[in-house]
């Protein structure tokens, strides 16, 4: 032991030494120098010496005063300098891959080092850490995924816990986890670091820790909201548009209380367009108006012809664009791409940014655009506080966020649009002021901003929990909802319940809510439970390739195109891949003639002709290469095969592993003279999203439809669906064994006793069992 601490402190003087050499170098200098005008670096002295006082301090300071880049390396570098050097072991956890992975690399390259020597990173299936990185970037995901196997953090010396304002799920949870271990590990220091001022919160939260504010710089920015911008460039709206595109609805359903004044407001601000725009139509969100968030809305363009505006006679800088998601972003670039100038790559470098983008892919987004050329971005809310793009100097902001949300009274989430808040669009405006004066165009009206929420309310409280409850047995962390009392802001009991009941049903836990084996599987598979259980199945049956299409087509943008004006097009087009009664099986019809076409030419043609996004057949093609990854990882595919040729066309089969995965998301068949209705036992009646293969059948010759997702407008409507029969939802439905077998009988509407003989009966309650038997052993 002597000796390896000898060999450790003899490196950690070497590095101390090659640093300080660096730091001589004129590059060094500059950098230095570069660091030492921002805003943390006058309160280094401070920070430390809080650090060294407290095992748990709390740092706030606006976004761009150097938190993220300086602050780690300040205790990196005390650390290294003093005796301890050898010893230090700093984690400093991000929300997102695409921010672990660009801070380190900033980090190293402000040390004059590369990735991988002092600095490190990891997230999911990436990372560089070398036997001499003392300071490990990570999202909050990987560290959970740590404390797994290691619970006390042996020998992490400092955790830094970043963006906390953003009261993500991951964080949340963490800092419980965090809280109770600081008693064991007296030595352990925990740093919790915000880019908002919302910090005496989380200090009594940490029974009084104490808060530095570090005291920010930004340039002036220029506000202009929507009134201003129609002034400013003479673009006349039309009645419907700009309420159209950004959906006001949503709006009404955040105020609920004064939705009529709100309206008086807006319309004696705004122009006559909106004042014209007939918002009775808007109070109550319907299907239709829910759908106009797509592609062709007019709204976008307003943001051409504002961006057009920019290129045209501002001053040069960067145009960061704040989109709601990844499909507006994708669909506003092709959009842009076709116009003359925005379009052109002699005058616009066009580039996106948003979280499930590739790797290399984000990477571009920090390059500096050539002479003459305006670089934009058109990004997710993921640049708004945890990434800088460095040269912006404008900012436009649509306002709005995908937001997740959880009725838990009807247990149904929703994925929708929602407004965000005014601490948001502060950050977001606050992106425009780095590097000189910057100018921030809101594509809203000022009364519109005034009614914000101040805050966005924390993950924690909107989002199911299932993910979350894996997590908690996964880390032996007792009862779930004793655990989750202890969080920040506890969720509502009725959440946790249904929770559980979930986990309960799909078979992760048993009736006493310990793991089982299934669960301990899904547990290692960072998404969400449904996917997994889909993927492990498929493993099993050794019918992987279409279940990996599947799988990795929930999680993308739908593929499947339907530009509003060429509707009966794409509707033709898309017929060819019906037929199967399922979305999932057109799914996998569309991928694997897509990924036909592109081994040949590139895939583009194939897409443009049957109307499908070539870039969610290449995110369907990442996630499928990522999913399988995992699953080598976890030892369920043999890590030697380089892919998984097993192109299994059994339908059967597929639908089998469909509705094992989608369970307990099911419906009732019920037919009609004329056509179907669907019912679930939650809901009653439920509908099929217009786009779905199910909704152009007039029969389905199926008695259920197993779905991925249900949403609430004012009906529920079901998204991608598979018609199953009976024998596979009594087979691979849920969980027949033991407690379950009861509220899966219900389900089934009491089927076997009302249509099956009872020797049939038995005969299928017996192979369930062997073949649970059989999935978890
Ligand atoms: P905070 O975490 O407080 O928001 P950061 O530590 O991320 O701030 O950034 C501090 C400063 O470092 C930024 O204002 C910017 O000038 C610079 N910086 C950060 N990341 C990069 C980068 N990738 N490229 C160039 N400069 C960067
Ligand atoms: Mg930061």
């Amino acid at each position: 032991k002597g000796v390896s601490e000898k060999i450790l402190w003899r490196r950690s003087l070497q590095m101390r030494d090659q640093q300080q050499a660096w730091q001589e170098s004129p590059e060094g200098k500059r950098m230095v120098q570069f660091r030492s005008t921002l805003p943390a670096y006058k309160e280094k002295e401070a920070i430390l010496s809080l650090i060294s006082s407290n095992q748990v301090v709390i740092i706030s300071g606006q976004t761009g005063c150097g938190k993220t880049t300086q602050i780690p390396q300040f205790i990196l570098e005390s650390e290294t300098e003093s005796v301890r050097g050898a010893a230090c072991n700093i984690i400093c956890t991000q929300p997102r891959r695409i921010s672990a992975m660009s801070v380190s690399e900033r980090v190293a390259f402000e040390r004059g080092e590369k990735l991988g020597e002092s600095v490190g990173y990891k997230v999911r299936l990436e990372g560089t850490k070398g036997r001499d990185t003392h300071l490990l970037f990570c999202t909050t995901g990987i560290l959970l995924r740590r404390l797994l196997d290691d619970r006390n953090l042996k020998g992490v010396t400092h955790v830094i816990v970043d963006e906390i304002h953003e009261r993500g799920m991951n964080e949340d949870f963490l800092l419980i986890v965090l809280k109770d271990l600081l008693p064991y590990r007296p030595e352990l220091k925990l740093i919790l670091m915000s880019a908002t001022l919302d910090a005496e919160f989380f200090s009594s939260y940490f029974n009084g820790a104490p808060i530095l504010n570090v005291p920010g710089f930004t340039y002036p920015v220029k506000t202009h909201f929507l009134e201003d911008i129609l002034e400013m460039t003479g673009y006349r709206l039309t009645p419907y548009n700009q309420i159209d595109d950004y959906g006001q609805e949503r709006m009404w359903k955040m105020n609920k209380q004064a939705p009529r004044k709100r309206k008086s407001q807006i319309a004696s601000t705004v122009e006559d367009a909106i004042r014209a725009a007939d918002f009775k139509d808007y109070s109550q969100p319907t299907r239709e108006s829910l759908s106009c968030w797509n592609p062709d809305c007019i709204g976008f363009s307003l943001i051409e012809y504002l961006l057009c505006n920019i290129c045209k006679s501002e001053r040069p800088g960067a145009i960061l664009v704040f989109m709601t998601g990844w499909d507006d972003i994708s669909s506003l670039k092709e959009k842009l791409l076709t116009h003359p100038v925005l379009g052109d790559p002699n005058q616009v470098l066009l580039l996106t940014c948003h979280g499930s983008m590739a790797s290399s892919e984000q990477r571009l987004i920090f390059e500096e655009a050539k002479d003459g050329v305006r670089k934009i971005v058109l990004a997710t809310n993921i640049a708004e506080t945890s990434i800088t793009i460095n040269d912006v100097v404008f900012v436009v902001d649509c306002g709005k966020a995908k937001e997740t949300s959880y009725d838990a009274l009807n247990n149904t989430p929703c994925l929708l649009p929602t407004w965000i808040s005014k601490v948001s669009a502060q950050q977001r405006r606050g992106r425009a002021g780095r590097v000189q004066p910057g100018e921030c165009y809101h594509l809203y009206p000022r009364c519109v901003y005034d009614a914000f929420a101040e805050y966005q309310l924390p993950e924690i409280l909107r989002t199911p929990l299932q993910s979350l409850c894996l997590q908690i047995k996964s880390l032996r962390l007792g009862s779930i909802s004793e655990f989750l009392s202890r969080a920040l802001q506890s969720p509502e009991i009725l959440a946790v319940q249904n929770a559980i009941e979930y986990l309960k049903t799909i078979g992760a836990l048993d009736e006493n809510e310990n793991l089982t084996i299934l669960g301990r599987y899904l547990i290692k598979l960072p998404m969400e439970p449904k996917l997994g259980k889909m993927l492990i199945l498929g493993a099993i049956f050794n019918c992987l390739d279409p279940i990996l299409t599947v799988a990795a087509g929930l999680s993308v943008r739908d593929p499947f195109l339907t530009p509003l004006d060429k509707k009966d097009l794409a509707d033709a087009a898309k017929s060819q891949f019906s037929g199967a009664y399922s979305d999932h099986l057109a799914l996998i019809k569309a991928y694997e003639g897509w990924k036909y076409a592109e081994i040949d030419q590139g895939g583009y043609e194939y897409c443009w002709k049957n109307f499908l996004s070539a870039q969610s057949m290449k995110a369907i093609d990442a996630l499928r290469r990522e999913f399988l990854c995992l699953l080598k990882d976890i030892g369920l595919v043999d890590s030697n095969a380089a892919s998984c040729n097993t192109w299994c066309h059994d339908v059967n089969l597929i639908r089998a592993i469909i509705c094992y995965g989608l369970y307990p998301g099911i419906c009732s068949v019920v037919h009609n003279e004329k056509s179907f209705s669907l019912k679930t036992m939650e809901d009653g009646q439920v509908l099929l999203y217009s786009n779905s293969m199910n909704a152009r059948e007039t029969t389905i010759p199926y008695p259920w439809l197993v779905f991925n997702e249900k949403i609430k407008v004012n009906s529920v409507f079901l998204r991608d669906s598979t018609a199953v029969s009976d024998s596979v939802v009594l087979l691979f439905g849920g969980s027949l064994s033991k407690g379950d077998a009861d509220g899966h009988l219900k389900m089934l509407g009491g089927y076997l006793e009302f249509f099956m003989e009872p020797a049939v009966a038995d005969m299928y309650q017996s192979i369930r069992r062997e073949l649970d038997d059989f999935i978890q052993s």
